[in-house]
């Protein structure tokens, strides 16, 4: 494929992709294939001659399309939520033409200095404590990671090494094999299974602490086991606390938790991987109270921010801890400039050593939507929205609510009063105030 030819077939993948999004509506949500669907569908080999991009293209409708689970089908509601948006797409583009790998500064600086401040932006949004952020000269900062997944087991490695060098500091004569062998580290039994895999990848113990009947851990559950570990010679090192848990958008009191880790040199990691993108909105925020006493914090944009996987952002507050975990320093990738809030080797932040320009998928999100387009994003609807249905419901006549002020929210209140209300008026109801809703939303002013 020459210049010319890519020109072509680049437009013309735009608009495939333009087409598969405007019309995904149409497409089943899941697909019916069993499998192995896909091998009996190409050959068994890779071909010996090159093919033309025609016959490539061709299979896209015939192999995949039918094997696809569309997450971006407004019918999807498994999982969780995954990021797509048009100028994260194009941003993505443009990494993949630039094509560098970012590990150090001097190895591409537009790509480390575009993460720094985005992070930094994104910090702010967030209302994150400055001792997060990189600026010039903080001792923090941000870095993209691919996954949550790894952004709790970078942590859970640099907690490792930081009590590690903290107990032979103190004691060189100790063995690191036996101190291992009592490092203990915690979570919600609520939490996502990548947080068990940090511990089982970094070879410690994890418990996991009961949950109150909102399935947050309290402190004095937390304080209670971690007072029977001390007593019987274990080492609590790490707790990773979750701000939105995958079964029930739970979360844990870190308000409660955030000063026992202070107390007792525990690292605090928060993973808020899901919820995480809400905090930008000043009446969730308050849901982020206590970060100020965590080592580091983490949450997916991928998830409900707009910005294409992958993109789980990352900040610590000391990255003094994070690079004492992780530094190697072969000649080969040795340059002549200080780290610091300018100058970032982001290969000792994270596992890999190749990183991709992924910021620019933020730089492009966030100035096209603006910090209220993106809070707009979370909030999905307005006050205005919810009294304009209240009046479409009560002109109607078909049902009759009165409304209410929930924290200067405007709600609609649902009371079942009638002795003789059956479970099939509640339906009928619902399905009314539905199609009300779904007349209200199509009108062109919304
Ligand atoms: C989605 C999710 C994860 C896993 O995220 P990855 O980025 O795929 O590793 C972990 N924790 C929570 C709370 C999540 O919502």
């Amino acid at each position: 494929m020459d210049t010319a030819e890519f020109r072509r077939r680049g437009k013309e993948m735009v608009d495939y992709v333009a087409d598969y999004l405007e019309n995904i509506e149409s497409r089943q949500v899941y697909p019916d294939v069993q499998p192995g669907y896909l091998r009996t569908l190409i050959p068994e080999d890779a071909p010996q001659e090159p093919e033309t991009y025609e016959d490539v293209v061709k299979d896209i409708e015939r192999v995949i399309m039918p094997g696809v689970t569309h997450w971006h089908s407004p019918y999807f509601f498994a999982y969780f939520p995954t990021a797509n948006s048009f100028p994260a797409l194009l941003a993505d583009m443009l990494s993949g033409a630039i094509g560098c790998i970012g590990f150090s500064w001097a190895a591409s600086p537009a790509c480390t200095e575009l993460e720094t401040v985005m992070l930094d932006w994104l910090g702010k949004m967030l209302k994150l404590p400055e001792e997060f952020l990189a600026g010039t000269e903080g001792k923090g900062g941000g870095v993209i990671q691919g996954t949550a997944s790894e952004a709790t087991l970078v942590a859970l490695l640099a907690a490792r090494s930081r009590i590690l060098k903290r107990i032979l500091n103190d004691d060189p004569e100790k063995q690191e094999a036996n101190i291992i062998s009592r490092l203990v580290a915690y979570s919600s039994d609520q939490a996502h299974s990548s947080v068990e895999r940090a511990a089982l990848i970094g070879g410690v113990k994890m418990k996991k602490i009961p949950t109150d009947c909102k399935f947050a851990v309290r402190g004095e559950a937390f304080q209670k086991i971690l007072e029977e570990d001390k007593a019987a010679g274990l080492i609590p090192f790490y707790f990773c606390a979750t701000l939105g848990t995958t079964p029930s958008c739970a979360f844990d009191r870190i308000t409660e938790i955030g000063p026992i880790c202070n107390a007792e040199q525990l690292w605090l990691h928060i993973d808020a991987a899901y919820a995480g993108s809400a905090f930008i909105c000043p009446e969730f925020r308050p849901l982020l109270d206590g970060v100020e006493f965590a080592d580091s914090f983490n949450f997916n944009p991928h998830k409900w921010m707009l910005v294409n996987f992958d993109c789980s952002t990352m900040w610590v507050k000391n990255r003094s801890d994070i690079i004492g975990a992780f530094k190697m320093d072969p000649l080969y990738l040795k340059h002549d400039h200080q780290e610091s809030g300018l100058v970032t080797d982001y290969r000792h932040w994270q596992i890999p050593l190749g990183r991709r320009f992924r910021s620019l998928k933020m730089w492009f999100v966030f100035r096209m939507y603006g910090l209220r387009g993106l809070q707009e994003h979370i909030r999905k609807g307005s006050n205005e929205l919810n009294e304009a249905l209240l009046k479409k419901i009560n002109s109607a006549r078909t049902i009759h609510l009165v409304p209410c002020q929930l924290a200067g929210r405007f709600v609609l209140r649902f009371a079942v009063c009638s002795r003789t209300t059956e479970s099939r008026h509640v339906q009928e109801a619902w399905a009314h105030i539905s199609k009300l809703a779904t007349e209200l939303l199509h009108q062109p002013s919304h």
